[in-house]
């Protein structure tokens, strides 16, 4: 069935089933809780890219460090840099700490209300504004993510995925999310519409027989993609020294870390353990090994101990290097990398399990 152009009552009934499944199995996630733009601004960016049950944790510390936009804004960049730590994407934290700054600089301290106004400021981009000023402000503008594209190509039976046509399918697509929205609730519809993408019409094995929209939907399954790129895989090797620290009358234990130089343009600034001039690691000196996903690379990481006099001799220079106490290092700006290591090596504490209790015939993604 082809919805685009169809009578009012068919979208009118199209809204009241999603917006009835959505009230029955809604996941219960701290944003959802709140209407604070600047809440839901955090979530948002936290939400571009990562997996939802990291954000859940990451984002109750942010809030709890950085419960207002002014808080945020007064804050220096490194304490917001480590408070994304493991959610990737640093670029992502660092424009919404300048955006901060600019609301509390231009525009009093209040976030704009339209997502025509939100646009204007740095790191917001029409996703994220039309997602703060439907669910915060009630303006009518629909959220078009990876889950409501999915969703909708598959009820329209359009190709996913070509280069060939991408801009005009994607033009037919927000062209679509824009008529079904829902004029009274438009921010439970767009929140509707993308946690069915995210729990029910999931990338693989979607869950047709539980979906609300299966009438009005021409694949019921999994529609037709063209395939990704495949994955690139690399491997490097890092040194882990620690050493007991030298304080008089204190003992405690510090880790070597290197902080990546200004001028890097992959995660400027952050800090993590000196690289190993060789990637090939002796048997009897690896310590572990583990596999770190950044975007199109997989990185197959060795990780070797090095005593304090071996460092010069086995790692490369670049950067400041400081002996950090390891309490210390869990409230600096880390790489994922560097954190995953230090937390499977039982020197920083592990992240608690995920807080999410989704509902029983959701999966959480
Ligand atoms: S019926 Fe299946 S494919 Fe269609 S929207 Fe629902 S879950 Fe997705």
């Amino acid at each position: 069935m082809v919805i685009q152009g169809i009578e009012p009552t068919t979208i009118a009934k199209l809204r009241e089933r999603l917006l009835g499944w959505y009230a029955r199995n809604q996941r219960d996630l701290p944003w959802r809780r709140s209407r604070d733009p600047y809440a839901i601004w955090v979530s948002e960016i936290m939400l571009q890219q990562t997996r939802v049950a990291v954000v859940v944790e990451r984002y109750q510390a942010f809030m709890m460090r950085f419960p207002t936009l002014l808080s945020l804004a007064l804050a220096p960049e490194q304490a917001v840099l480590a408070l994304w730590s493991g959610l990737g994407y640093y670029r992502r934290a660092r424009m919404l700490h300048k955006a901060a700054q600019f609301v509390a600089g231009q525009c009093r301290g209040t976030l704009p209300t339209t997502a025509e106004e939100l646009r204007v400021l740095p790191g917001i981009g029409a996703y994220t504004a039309a997602a703060i000023a439907s669910i915060a402000h009630g303006e009518r503008v629909a959220v078009v993510d990876g889950n409501v594209e999915r969703v909708l190509c598959r009820l329209q039976g359009w190709e996913m995925g070509s280069r060939v046509g991408g801009a005009a399918l994607r033009r037919k697509i927000e062209a679509l999310a824009a008529e079904l929205v829902d004029p009274l609730r438009p921010g439970d519809f767009n929140q509707a519409l993308m946690e069915l993408g995210a729990t029910v019409c999931s990338p693989r094995n979607p869950r047709c027989q539980m979906c609300p929209l299966a009438t009005d939907c021409s694949t019921r399954g999994e529609h037709k993609t063209t395939p990704k790129p495949r994955m690139l895989s690399q491997e490097v090797a890092y040194a882990l020294s620690v050493r007991t620290g030298r304080r008089p009358g204190l003992t405690h234990r510090e880790v070597l870390l290197q902080q990546r130089p200004a001028s890097q343009t992959v995660m400027p600034g952050l800090w993590e353990l000196p690289a190993l001039s060789e990637a090939a690691v002796p048997e009897q000196a690896l310590h572990m090994t583990l596999r770190h996903a950044i975007m199109q690379v997989n990185y197959y990481v060795r990780i070797r101990v090095v005593f304090e006099e071996e460092i010069e001799a086995l790692t490369v220079a670049g950067g400041e290097r400081r002996w950090v106490p390891l309490n210390e290092a869990n409230e600096m700006a880390l790489t994922g990398l560097t954190r995953k290591v230090l937390i499977r090596a039982h020197l920083l504490p592990t992240v608690s399990p995920d807080a999410i209790a989704p509902p029983a015939e959701v999966e959480v993604v």
